[in-house]
């Protein structure tokens, strides 16, 4: 069980240092926030129950990224943490009130904060000795970063002496970023010079700053906003304000640029009044921003209340959400999934929105065009949030009233078999299974990704090819493909075929949790196929279980469990996960993640409400490391519900069941012999 703990730990390490990796230096995530702290809760829980397996390279004892190797690196002598995010009034409140609760009685009934608007960019440290500019770092990993200093140099707004008296040695954060205007010219230009584009002005300040060659950076328009402190040292240390608003001003007075929009507010009921305001301002505003940042003003408080992991517990960002915008409908046109499902996809006049420039959207499934009327040449609302999908809002004004309306298409626009719509089911789909080049494409690619079977190098264009040359008819011709096959193929030269022959057959070395996923079940993502994984621990108990059997496992409804017994039901199914296995596919088994001789261990647990003491997260990993089933949802089933405040409908669902509440007084008392 512990050698299952350390390979999972490794796998996790790799996973989110590669995510790391594509976020913070790249700046091309790809795998969805919410999926990422799952990993991020799935490592803590595991290194709480072997904490002698904790390495200071861990991600969860640092912050995340990773410096470009061909800057220097520079080590932050107080590291650049990130913030924690609030996404609803209730969160700003419960923030507020945590730090009543911290500060105790002697806090004010009014607590004073900073706000200001939470620009996107590129955090950046600036050391000044002497009052002059000394180094330049990228925050980086948090604790080490790129020395940017040469790049910092150019920009106009960054002082290379500052004025008035600062303490000998200083270090000041701010934001780089680039203004509105300066990217839409620097854009044009690009274009004009037949060279790639930015896609938002993050990237480009990001971009921009981290040339090699600081000549390129001279000529971005990069601006830069400062807001924080690092480390002081030398004569004038004992001298700095006792505020942040009194450091704003002490940064202004050394010749600093801070953000013109800053401002003391009183309150969670300022910060709320704050944050209205400036999602009024914000289309008008020079900058792109994507939500507020509120800092308590003492900084006596500010070192009283401390950090907790990653992030200070006197600050917070509180984000905007979603963006919206109207463009018009050039085309519907109707994509067929792996699982055959036609989704319905808006080509759209492309329109900036959410940071980016949106050239489709999609419609979900036939009826929600029917629902909202969506036709071509429509004018539509787009809606784009995070990293989430463009979806089309809804029509706000028809091209013409007797414009014709979008119809399922009778047969598969890619392998023209019939196109069914089971009764109540929203999704139509292709009936031709793996006959179907769509969807013996799209599960191939799902196949071989990198949150599943993880084959490096085996891209759109080559699995079109394999496909369309009937190379590949199931997953498992992957295994038998030689090198001469491959380097036979468009675009594919000795050398990547050889790489390609390689990565193949790394993948035959994986784990349940992937496998399971990698098939491409029915409803069946990550975080199922874990459960999957967790609760049958064998590929063979699967496999030999009912659908009753698969609906006892964790969050697993009725629906799911039918879609995962029928998809084991089959018998070319089952050919095919035989013909993997015969190939070389193999994984370790799973161990159950309870914990024998644990009180808890085995029962289910739902959380509900806020916590004072521990956010849900932290609530739920200590949870997990107790072998605790965390459930997001009351039954019969559930042993404990603990309510924080505002407990919501799960609190009567509770109580219809009989399931006992705990407060979070009682709760804490619980946990307090294991922590
Ligand atoms: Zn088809």
């Amino acid at each position: 069980m512990r050698r299952d703990a350390e390979r999972r730990i490794a796998e996790l390490r790799t996973q989110i240092g590669r995510n790391d990796y594509r976020y913070y230096v790249l700046d091309d995530p790809d795998l969805p926030d919410a999926e990422y702290d799952k990993l991020m809760i799935e490592l803590r829980a595991l290194e709480a129950q072997y904490p002698d397996l904790i390495t200071p390279d861990s991600p969860t004892q640092r912050v995340s990224g990773e410096p470009v190797a061909a800057f220097g690196v520079v080590t932050h002598k107080v590291p650049m943490l990130s913030l924690e995010n609030a996404f609803t009034d209730e969160d700003v409140l419960a923030f507020d009130r945590r730090i009543h609760e911290r500060l105790g009685s002697e806090a004010e009934a009014n607590l004073e904060y900073v706000a200001e608007p939470k620009l996107d960019g590129l955090a950046v440290t600036v050391i000044y000795r002497d009052g002059k500019l000394e180094r330049a770092a990228t925050r980086g990993d948090g604790v080490k970063g790129e020395d940017v200093t040469a790049n910092v140099r150019t920009i106009h707004k960054v002082p290379h002496r500052l004025k008035g008296h600062p303490p000998q040695v200083v270090e000041v954060r701010g934001e780089v970023f680039m203004p509105l205007k300066g990217f839409e010219r620097m854009n044009r230009l690009l274009r004009e010079q037949g060279e790639k584009v930015y896609i938002n002005p993050r990237n480009s300040a990001s971009g921009s700053l981290r040339q090699l060659d600081p000549r390129i950076t001279a000529k971005r328009p990069l601006d830069m906003f400062f807001y924080a402190l690092g480390t002081v040292e030398g004569s004038g240390a004992e001298d700095l304000p006792p505020t942040q608003w009194g450091l704003l001003k002490a940064f202004e007075k050394w010749g600093l640029p801070i953000c013109p929009d800053a401002a003391v507010i009183k309150g969670a009921a300022g910060c709320l009044d704050y944050f209205r305001e400036m999602a009024h301002k914000r289309s008008s505003l020079s900058y792109q921003i994507d939500g507020v940042v509120y800092k308590l003003n003492q900084r006596a408080d500010q070192e009283r209340l401390g950090f907790v992991s990653r992030a200070p517990r006197w600050a917070t960002a509180h984000k905007f959400p979603a963006e919206e915008a109207t463009t018009s409908v050039q085309k519907i046109e109707f994509q067929v999934g792996r699982t055959g499902a036609l989704t319905p996809v808006a080509r759209l006049e492309p329109v900036f929105v959410g940071g980016v420039t949106v050239s489709s959207a999609t419609l979900h499934n036939i009826d929600e065009v029917r629902r909202k009327d969506v036709r071509e040449g429509d004018t539509v609302v787009v809606r784009r949030a995070g990293d989430v999908i463009p979806e089309v809002v809804r029509v706000i004004k028809h091209v013409s009233d007797d414009a014709p309306a979008v119809e399922l298409p009778k047969r598969c626009p890619v392998c023209n078999s019939e196109v069914i719509q089971a009764e109540g089911e929203a999704v139509a789909r292709c009936t031709g299974g793996f006959t179907c080049r769509a969807q013996r494409q799209e599960s191939l690619r799902h196949f071989a990704g990198r949150r599943a079977m993880d084959i490096e190098g085996l891209g759109d264009k080559i699995i079109e090819q394999l496909v369309e040359q009937d190379l590949v008819k199931s997953p498992a011709d992957l295994y038998t493909l030689t090198l001469e096959q491959l380097s036979e193929l468009e675009r594919m030269g000795e050398k990547s075929a050889a790489k390609l022959v390689q990565a193949i057959d790394k993948s035959r070395d994986t784990t349940l949790p992937r496998f399971l996923f990698a098939l491409g079940i029915r409803d069946v993502g990550e975080a199922t196929a874990l459960a999957l994984a967790q609760h049958f621990g064998k590929l063979d108990k699967l496999l030999a279980a009912s659908a009753d059997d698969i609906q006892q496992v964790q969050d697993v409804g009725p629906v799911v469990a039918a879609h995962v017994a029928a998809f084991f039901a089959s018998h070319d199914h089952r050919k095919v996960i035989a013909r993997l296995q015969e190939e070389g596919v193999r994984w370790p088994d799973v161990a159950r993640p309870s914990v024998a001789g644990q009180p808890f261990s085995g029962m289910t647990f739902v959380i509900t409400g806020t916590l004072d003491s521990m956010s849900r997260e932290e609530a739920q990993e200590a949870l997990i490391a107790l072998g605790v089933k965390v459930s997001g949802s009351v039954s019969r089933k559930t042993r404990y519900l603990v309510a924080g405040a505002d407990p919501g409908s799960k609190l009567k669902k509770a109580d219809e069941f009989g399931v006992e509440v705990l407060d979070e007084a009682k709760f804490v008392e619980l946990l307090k012999p294991f922590r």
